[in-house]
């Protein structure tokens, strides 16, 4: 469509050889001319494509209508001199350029958005060429092979046509792998440089309106990405083993706090994590043990059913001797992993933790109370006090404490905090209120519980 009849034109420049790289050649596509040498901290490629290309078609004709592209590419040229434009079909322009700030990729699709409000001029008429663009942009350090950002690039046009608007998109999967590798590499180290860190959140016991217990929860201040969560390092220190030292000094450090808790006059059990593969380690066993028996800590171990099933006659022994030097285990995550009644009955376990994926749901779901209902009855069955974690809400809290739940744990009651901030926690009381309060919602969910 010719959107502006007969507009002013000027003699565009044409594209010089370093920018236009013919797609035929021993060169290849722009992506291909990323300068192997460049110091640049980022590299981008921009797919532009000629949305009307159609309607120029009727218009021009189809051999015209053909070379529009390259019109196209001298704008674009004209646009970003540093680029390397590449005529990638008859509709498709790839733009391939790097910089040292993420930003250039804004700047550079701003300026070609202006660039192509202008008309251009074919054969002496005005058209005015509707250009849309997908484009991906790579660190450099991160970057292995140019498929990926080619693949973001794509994947980023398919989005733009649906929306109708310029997309970036970042390439992500290289640098996860890579963040990986070197995030096992520091933790190594992160023990020794004391950038671990624990925080504890408080469990509460609903008929008492007492905090008695509270779980260790790790952290890790890297220096230089900052607060790092478990999720993200745990599995890593499972496979390199440091999980050994990590979990040791857990038990050292919990010792520690435990005794200043006392000493201002709170007797709290603190709970730790202890993943699966430690189960069957008889090392950490002995280790564990010597700890907690030379303190006199009062500690509890949670483990999950998943890692008692995969070495099931060490871990049932292993935790039996834990169980008699008076750690009270707790099993975690209950109903998110394998779960098997046979060997529930024969853990020395003495609470059950209910997932908080039945927890977080309990009061807009249908099937949930229905699972967490025979969970705390199975559980009292077997002589197990029960825990719902992830108790965000008042209503789930209500609709626990009618279930008979004994504990909970969430953001309700508390995030995880450091040991001075539970400390005044404790000390300020403000959870006996709130938990005082549970009658109010508590018959109308009883209620509409009943009536499923
Ligand atoms: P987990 O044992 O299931 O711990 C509970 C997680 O749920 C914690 O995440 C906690 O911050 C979060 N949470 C607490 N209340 C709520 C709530 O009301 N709503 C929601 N949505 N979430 C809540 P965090 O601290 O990121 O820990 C994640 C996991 O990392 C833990 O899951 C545990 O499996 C593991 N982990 C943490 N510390 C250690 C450790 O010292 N050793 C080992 N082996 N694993 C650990
Ligand atoms: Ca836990
Ligand atoms: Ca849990």
């Amino acid at each position: 469509m010719r959107d502006i009849p007969h507009a002013q034109f000027e003699t565009s420049t044409p594209l010089t050889d370093a920018q236009l790289i013919d797609p035929d050649s021993s060169i290849g596509r722009a992506h291909d001319a990323f300068s192997k040498t460049s110091q640049a901290a980022w590299q981008f490629l921009i797919l532009a494509e000629i949305a009307n290309f159609s309607v120029l078609r009727r218009h021009l004709g189809r051999l015209r209508a053909d070379t529009v592209v390259v019109d196209v590419a001298t704008r674009i040229g004209e646009a970003l001199p540093d680029a390397r434009v590449v005529i990638a079909g008859r509709e498709v322009a790839e733009i391939a350029f790097e910089s040292n700030a993420r930003l250039a990729l804004d700047v550079a699709m701003a300026a070609l958005e202006v660039a192509f409000e202008r008309p251009l001029d074919i054969d002496g008429e005005s058209y005015v060429i509707h250009v849309q663009m997908g484009a991906a942009a790579a660190a450099v350090a991160d970057h292995r092979d140019d498929v990926h950002l080619i693949e973001e690039a794509e994947n980023a046009l398919v989005e733009s046509r649906a929306e109708r608007s310029a997309i970036a998109r970042d390439v992500t999967g290289n640098s996860v792998a890579i963040d990986r590798a070197a995030l096992a590499r520091d933790l190594a180290l992160a023990i020794e440089r004391e950038e671990l860190f624990l925080q504890y959140q408080p469990k509460v016991h609903l008929r008492r309106q007492q905090i008695t217990s509270v779980e260790a929860l790790v952290r890790w201040n890297h220096p230089t990405r900052g607060l790092v969560l478990p999720n993200d390092f745990i599995p890593l220190a499972e496979e390199s083993r440091d999980i050994v030292a990590l979990t040791l000094w857990t038990i050292r450090r919990s010792i520690a706090d435990q005794k200043t808790l006392a000493a201002n006059g709170h007797d709290l059990r603190i709970f730790i994590n202890i993943a699966g593969a430690l189960l069957a380690d008889k090392r950490f066993v002995r280790r564990a043990c010597a700890l907690v028996e030379a303190s006199g800590a009062q500690l509890g171990f949670e483990i999950t059913e998943t890692s008692v099933i995969r070495d099931p006659e060490s871990a049932i022994a292993n935790l039996k001797v834990f169980a008699e030097i008076g750690i009270v285990i707790a099993i975690d995550d209950y109903g998110a992993g394998l779960s098997s009644l046979a060997y529930l009955k024969q853990l020395p376990a003495r609470e059950l933790k209910i997932d908080k994926l039945f927890v977080t749901q309990l009061t807009s779901s249908n099937r949930d109370p229905l699972i967490v209902r025979s969970t705390i009855d199975l559980a009292h069955a077997l002589e197990m006090e029960v825990v719902a974690e992830g108790v965000e809400t008042q209503a789930a809290m209500a609709l626990l404490s009618v279930m008979g739940c004994d504990m909970i744990q969430g953001f309700l009651i508390s995030r995880p905090i450091n040991l001075e901030a539970l400390m005044h926690f404790l000390e300020d009381g403000k959870y006996q209120a709130m938990t005082a309060d549970i009658r109010a919602p508590f018959n109308r969910l009883a209620t509409v519980w009943k009536r499923g």
